[in-house]
């Protein structure tokens, strides 16, 4: 049986580079679901499509050209041939990004993707670790290994903020959390991270660094 790791969890919680060193350590493939729903953003505004049209948006999703990759060391992002890893994370998007990523017809067809490119993935790899906001609750609430990662706001901040601005001190930690306070209010309404489901074990990274996250979450794969 090939192993499914879900990480869920927020914007500033270590979870993209943990999940990807968690899945580089085991060997096994990776799934960023958050880059979907970036592309879909920066597809959507390369169109012209206006955010707010739910029919468009979902439209432009079923027909979305996208090819993820799936090595933890380089998942590359391409949509219809063009490499836009660094594009996806410009503020712009993140910005923008709510606005799909509440839309429900884009959820179900997002969710109805991943399980199987998780299915693909795990295969073929050996096991994925798959990271978004509703993998260990809705897209792969069957996985055998599921984990919360939580950080304070403060601890989620600081890293949101040395991420877009360097070690640019505490004038930009207050820059950022506008923007960041902004993205998690209008993210709650399609995903709770606050407290964790049903057998999904939390790991708070508040107080660790970045290797300490990584070997907690090995621990849990381990128990
Ligand atoms: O994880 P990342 O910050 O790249 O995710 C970008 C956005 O995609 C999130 O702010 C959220 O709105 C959305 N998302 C989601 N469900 C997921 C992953 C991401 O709604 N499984």
């Amino acid at each position: 049986e090939p192993l499914v790791i879900a990480i869920d969890g927020p914007s500033g919680s270590g979870k993209s580079s943990v999940s990807r060193a968690v899945a580089r350590s085991l060997g096994v493939g990776y799934l960023d679901t958050g880059a979907m729903y970036r592309a879909l953003t920066w597809w959507c505004l390369e169109r012209g499509i206006d955010l707010t049209d739910q029919d468009a948006v979902a439209r432009a999703s079923r027909e979305l050209p996208l090819e993820l990759g799936t090595d933890p060391a380089s998942p590359g992002v391409t949509v219809d041939g063009t490499a836009i890893d660094t594009a996806i994370r410009e503020s712009r998007i993140s910005e923008a990004v709510s606005h799909v990523a509440t839309n429900l017809q884009v959820r179900a067809d997002m969710q109805h993707r991943q399980r199987a490119l998780i299915a693909r993935i795990a295969l073929a790899q050996g096991g994925v670790v798959a990271e978004g906001r509703d993998i260990t609750t809705v897209v792969a609430p069957d996985a055998e290994v599921r984990v919360l990662l939580t950080a304070s706001e403060e601890a989620r901040l600081a890293r949101r903020s040395k991420e877009l601005h360097g070690d640019a001190g505490a004038a930009a930690v207050e820059a950022t959390r506008a923007q960041v306070v902004h993205r998690d209010a209008r993210d709650s309404t399609v995903s709770q991270f606050i407290v964790a489901a049903d057998g999904v074990t939390t790991v708070d990274t508040s107080d660790l660094d970045f290797e300490q996250s990584v070997e907690a979450v090995l621990a849990v794969v381990a128990a």
